[in-house]
């Protein structure tokens, strides 16, 4: 299938979403029938995920490619102080999250089980990552899940510069608007640790800052039952799950999500994903 058409598809899913949903609100809209707000509560600290930030191989530098053409100007938001770290409204609804991907060995997988329960989840992508697995963008695109902004090489952004965090944001978004089809309208700071720079560059570029709720601690590798109870353990209605298909060896959470998925969903949970603001 041609990139294009894939595109085009993309299109009249999102439209389609779009339709479900009121749109213009300062919060958010999410699909599955109905206008919901996502709410900010306290702000997490750059806890025990910082920690990955000891591991080299989050640091991979490639080599830069150059700019694109000028882009369409993004909406300017409100600059928040807090990102938002759960989603709200009616019914019993979660949103799952897959960050530092995407990743040929395990990004795959997780999209096969997304797809066999006909769940759509928000995928954080890497900009360095992107560049070496673009037909995992269109995929996603194909098949209706939703693409945020982690940066490019996953730094931690409070010992950044403005300028390389500005930088590290807007590669990032360039190069989803190329492979995915349009520009990310979340972002998520690696590690959680926000800055205030890191709120005014993403409100700048668009985008909202999304946290999570429940981190299934995945990252630390810590055997695929751990990662099973955390996500059970946790769910609750407006929860916001973390895990990770990339950096690091993701098998545990590809194993685990395959027994969790389809708990939630016979617990009457609904999985949803952010509609487009219009
Ligand atoms: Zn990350």
């Amino acid at each position: 299938m041609q990139k294009d058409q894939l595109f085009t598809r993309r299109r009249m899913l999102l439209a389609g979403a779009a339709a479900l949903g009121s749109a213009g609100t300062a919060g958010i809209v999410l699909a599955a029938g109905g206008e919901e707000t996502a709410r900010t509560a306290a702000a997490p600290v750059p806890g025990p995920q910082a920690r990955q930030a000891l591991k080299p191989s989050a640091f991979r530098l490639q080599p830069f490619t150059g700019y694109g053409p000028p882009r369409t100007a993004p909406r300017k938001l409100k600059v928040r102080k807090k990102p938002i770290l759960q989603i709200s409204g009616r019914g019993r609804r979660m949103m799952l999250t897959f960050d530092d991907g995407p990743n040929p060995d395990y990004t795959p997988h997780i999209l096969d089980t997304l797809a066999r329960y006909d769940v759509r989840a928000m995928f954080f992508v890497c900009g360095e990552c992107v560049a070496d697995n673009r037909e995992l963008l269109a995929r996603m695109a194909e098949e209706g899940h939703v693409v945020g902004n982690h940066t490019w090489t996953h730094p931690l952004l409070t010992t950044l510069r403005r300028k390389e965090i500005r930088s590290e944001m807007e590669r990032t978004s360039d190069i989803i608007e190329d492979t995915y089809g349009e520009r990310p309208q979340w972002f998520r700071a690696p590690y959680g640790a926000w800055n205030r720079a890191a709120f005014q560059l993403g409100a700048e570029m668009g985008m909202e800052p999304m946290a999570w709720t429940v981190d299934t601690t995945d990252w630390m590798e810590p055997g695929t039952g751990t990662i099973i109870d955390q996500v059970e353990d946790g769910a609750a209605p407006g929860v916001v799950v973390l895990s990770h298909d990339a950096g690091g060896d993701r098998s545990q959470t590809v194993r685990a999500i395959r027994e969790w998925l389809p708990y939630l969903i016979d617990s009457g949970y609904r999985l949803t994903v952010p509609a487009r603001r219009m």
